[in-house]
């Protein structure tokens, strides 16, 4: 890693997986892997939330609620809010993420409200940006990442994390090539400097999601706009998840 590069974050997103012993065994699996070159946050289900809180005490890793209800409290069944997602342990919420977007039709606004509420709480949204395969072939992937992130930046100020995930590139085995992440990250990266200003946008981190595995991370790693990982089904197998944040570590 060379010395000026931003500090990598990868991200485990379980999705609707594991019950309780499951969390319980990756966890002791995964932090008796040592030191790793990475931040580290988890992104279990809500009923996990306290089970992986106990389990992470003490630890450097973070954790992060899937999603979060705008309001603070109120008639909204199924939802969680902020204030729920810190007093579970949560520092972290993802934002707009595409499954999130195609099953429940989260709008850009919606996930703007969502972002505000995140900081409302002091918790960071990483907060999820990416193009369809059609968009991609229609050759509208940057103008939908624009119309996502100007939407979701207008919730206020630079405390949040960003993530690329090229919805064809999500749980399909498609990963994106290097070339193509760079090419996003570097865009992003470049409406940032616009949005915020070349400090910030420099200092920002910007993840990629999709597909990501043991095999393809250090590769993308090498790109230079890319700062990390949004893992999925990876992040299930606490060694194939340990080898990608591991990879974040060769200078390769
Ligand atoms: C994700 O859920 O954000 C994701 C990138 O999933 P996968 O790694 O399985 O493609």
């Amino acid at each position: 890693m060379s010395p000026n590069r931003r500090r990598p974050l990868v991200g485990g997103n379980w999705k609707m997986h594991f019950v309780r012993d499951d969390a319980q065994r990756f966890c002791e699996t995964f932090l008796a892997g040592g030191a790793l070159p990475a931040d580290v946050v988890l992104f279990p289900s809500f009923p996990l939330l306290a089970t992986v809180a106990a389990a992470l005490e003490g630890s450097e890793v973070g954790l992060g609620g899937q999603d979060i209800h705008p309001d603070e409290k109120g008639a909204h069944t199924g939802d969680v809010s902020g204030l729920q997602l810190v007093d579970s342990g949560c520092t972290w919420v993802l934002c707009g993420h595409s499954e999130r977007r195609q099953d429940h039709d989260e709008s850009d606004d919606l996930v703007r409200q969502k972002a505000v509420a995140a900081l409302r709480y002091g918790l960071t949204p990483l907060i999820c940006v990416g193009e369809t395969q059609a968009e991609r072939q229609a050759g509208r992937t940057f103008e939908v990442l624009e119309r996502q992130l100007r939407a979701a930046l207008t919730a206020g100020p630079a405390t949040f994390t960003l993530a690329y995930e090229p919805i064809w590139a999500i749980g399909t085995g498609e990963t994106a090539t290097p070339e193509i992440a760079q090419e996003a990250h570097a865009f992003l990266r470049g409406l940032l400097v616009e949005m915020l200003d070349e400090n910030a946008a420099e200092a920002k981190r910007i993840l990629y999601g999709g597909s990501v595995n043991p095999q393809n991370a250090a590769e993308l790693i090498s790109k230079p706009d890319l700062d990390g990982f949004l893992v999925g089904g990876a992040s299930l197998d606490p060694e194939k998840f340990l080898a990608i944040i591991r990879s974040c570590g060769s200078d390769s």
